[in-house]
């Protein structure tokens, strides 16, 4: 199983899709690197009731 959320990159504000890599949680986050720009961004993840996936992203410290 495997999860992809939509997020908009904080540096570039491209809209960049991302494969969840822990989609047996119910929240998360971790860091990555957008394949616009290739600058980093921290994402931050939630599910809700109903299985849906909520993502937001952060620019992250370099
Ligand atoms: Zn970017």
């Amino acid at each position: 199983m495997e999860d992809f959320c939509t997020v908009t990159c904080p540096h570039c504000f491209q809209k960049i899709q991302i494969a969840i890599p822990d989609p047996f949680s119910r929240s998360g986050e971790f860091d990555y690197d957008c394949e616009v720009c290739c600058r980093a961004i921290l994402v931050k993840w939630q599910r809700d009731s109903g299985g849906e996936l909520f993502a937001d992203a952060e620019a992250a410290e370099a």
